[in-house]
């Protein structure tokens, strides 16, 4: 894998750069405002070293939550602190022309173009017309086998970004620091895309401590009552990860908070596990729980944390997530990431408080299952 660093200013000074980045974040259609702007703020450095370089910079990205850019455009420049003027897919070839307004363009939401999730070559060739290099800092779009991340990289010399390095060396650091001292948290309700660093980790970590909707799958799959609580039935707890119980570095919630009304109005009781009716849900961990997870948090060498402990958007179900997060700031090095974790997090004043914040979500669960990501192996990166 090539890495921008090795690209210096006579490599850079007057030439067209396609930089993949990731946009992809909450936006609010009532204030206009993006909900969240570390994720576009972590491709400063990047986007600063090639302006500064005197390149001409097409950014490329996908949006989930809006179907064009428009509406967000001026704040992502002010998050890169630059000026961003936005191109629409019709004004591609004319891009050349757009430069001289200025060296920072957005094209629209490249997923407009259905050929881009189709990794279609021919997108790629009319997206590569007339540009040097092409520059992939999205490392939270590199599990997906798409046309600006992987066909690309067939057409145009390419080279990983900045942050997509420091995303790699942290990550490395989780998978590869020694068990002793490392302690995995995951919760949230993503079930299927956690299982998997669960079962990479067994063995390789002191503990792994479940949270969120996540443990109700493997209360489900004790025979333990879960009520009406969110569990993914799709995706079997495989025999809990052990041979006839629950594998030993696994610690579930020790008692749950369970609810009648998942917006907070109803009544909310701390349950044992188990302990619940049902028309009842588990909406957090309980106080005991939360104890305990934050006493082996805080003590730990390293912690990588993805996924809430609860619905932790509500305010009478977020105790267990903040304080988890608050131990997980404690701990001597962390590692956190996932969409919902960051926001969590940044309603706390945490964020800056961890070591190192990942930027992907699904991204960084498939590397922390050991699985090879498209967009990397495309940049040629084998560990
Ligand atoms: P992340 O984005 O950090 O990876 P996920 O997307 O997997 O996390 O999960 C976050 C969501 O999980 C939040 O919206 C939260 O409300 C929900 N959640 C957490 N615990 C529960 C629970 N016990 N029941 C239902 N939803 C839960
Ligand atoms: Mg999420």
């Amino acid at each position: 894998m090539k890495y921008l660093s090795e690209l210096k200013t006579e490599d850079l000074a007057g030439k067209k750069v396609l930089l993949r980045v990731n946009l992809d974040v909450p936006f609010d259609e009532v204030t206009k405002k993006i909900g969240e702007r570390f994720r576009i703020e972590a491709h400063r450095e990047t986007v600063k070293y090639l302006l500064e370089a005197g390149a001409k910079i097409l950014l490329v990205s996908h949006s989930s939550e809006v179907e064009s850019f428009l509406p967000l455009v001026e704040e992502v420049g002010e998050t890169l602190g630059e000026i961003v003027t936005l191109v629409p897919h019709n004004e591609l070839s004319e891009v050349h022309k757009l430069f001289e307004a200025g060296p920072l363009l957005l094209l629209d939401n490249i997923r407009q173009d259905l050929r881009e999730e189709e990794n279609d070559e021919g997108l790629a060739l009319s997206l590569s017309k007339g540009f040097d290099y092409y520059i992939n800092d999205d490392f939270a779009t590199c599990h997906r086998a798409h046309a600006s991340i992987v066909a690309i990289t067939k057409i145009l010399p390419s080279y990983a970004g900045f942050l997509i390095k420091k995303e790699i060396e942290h990550l490395n650091v989780a998978l590869e620091a020694p068990a002793e001292g490392k302690i995995l948290v995951l919760g949230g309700a993503k079930i299927s895309t956690k299982l998997p660093v669960i079962e990479n980790f067994l063995n390789k970590c002191e503990r792994i401590l479940v949270g969120g909707a996540l443990a109700n799958n493997f209360f489900k799959a004790q025979g333990v009552k879960v009520g009406a609580s969110v569990v993914d039935v799709t995706v079997p707890v495989p025999i809990l990860f052990g041979v006839e119980s629950i594998h030993a570095d696994i610690v579930l919630p020790i008692d749950i908070l369970v609810t009648d009304d998942r917006s907070g109005q109803g009544k909310n009781e701390t349950k044992p596990p188990g302990n619940i009716t049902d028309s009842q849900l588990i909406a957090d961990i309980g106080p005991k729980s939360a104890q305990q997870f934050a006493e082996i948090i805080v003590g730990a060498k390293l912690v990588i944390w993805n996924g809430p402990m609860g619905l932790c958007e509500i305010e009478q179900f977020a105790s267990g997530t903040k304080m988890v997060a608050e131990a997980v700031a404690k701990a001597e090095k962390s590692i956190i990431g996932g969409g919902d974790t960051i926001a969590a997090t940044d309603a706390l004043s945490l964020l800056s408080k961890f070591t190192f914040v990942s930027t992907g979500g699904g991204a960084m669960l498939e590397y922390l299952a050991g699985e090879e990501l498209p967009g990397l192996v495309a940049l040629g990166y084998n560990k």
